[in-house]
Formats: structure tokens, C-alpha cells, sequence
């Protein structure tokens, strides 16, 4: 079962990577063109904020699984950052990125 979870991990830090990059890319071709008009670059603007955010997101979500990762390889992927309890099986086939059970995690919100 740990071996599922990890390749999911495995296969969505790949596609984090790969959508980080393709953010990474958006943000360096549009910061070239200034030639656009007024109008053109509020729009760009937005998409920058929109890509920007998001951006933001995949790279936290992507730390998240990375870390992940690193504590299934030092044999603590199931345990509890925070307390060392068991972390619910139930729970890491909804979030394989969990590094906290439920209780710390609502008490860290
Ligand atoms: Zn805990």
C-alpha cells in the first residue's frame, strides 16, 4: 500500500514539475512584451496575477510532495510530524502529501 503512495507521489511531483515549468515559461515570454497597448497589457497583467497565484500554488502543493517523499524514504511517511501518531491509512489515499494526522492538521489551521 506504501508503495502506491509513493508512486502517486512520484508521479504527481512529475506533473507539478512540469506545470511549474510551463508557469516558469508564461511569466519570462510575457515580461518580454512591452511593445502591447494599454489595454492589451491590463489583460497581461491579470494573466500574470492569475499565473502568478497559481504558480504560487503548484510550487507549495509540489513542496509538499516532495517532503512527502523524503519521509517515506527515512520510513516516517506514516507518522505524525507533530505528535508521532499514526497517520490514518484512509487519510493519505485522499492527501498521499500528509505529513500531519487530522487532529494537527485542524489545530495548524
Ligand atoms: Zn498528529
Amino acid at each position: 500500500m506504501s508503495n502506491n503512495r509513493t508512486e502517486e507521489l512520484q508521479r504527481l511531483k512529475q506533473e507539478l514539475t512540469r506545470r511549474l515549468e510551463r508557469y516558469e515559461a508564461h511569466q519570462h515570454r510575457e515580461g518580454g512584451k512591452l511593445e502591447a497597448d494599454f489595454s492589451e497589457q491590463a489583460v497581461q497583467r491579470q494573466n500574470d496575477e492569475v499565473v502568478d497565484s497559481l504558480e504560487h500554488e503548484v510550487r507549495d502543493e509540489l513542496r509538499h510532495v516532495i517532503h512527502a517523499l523524503e519521509r517515506i524514504e527515512q520510513g516516517e511517511g506514516e507518522v505524525c510530524e507533530r505528535c508521532g501518531n499514526e497517520i490514518n491509512p484512509e487519510r493519505l489515499k485522499i492527501l498521499p502529501w500528509a505529513s500531519l494526522c487530522v487532529r494537527c492538521a485542524e489545530a495548524a489551521e
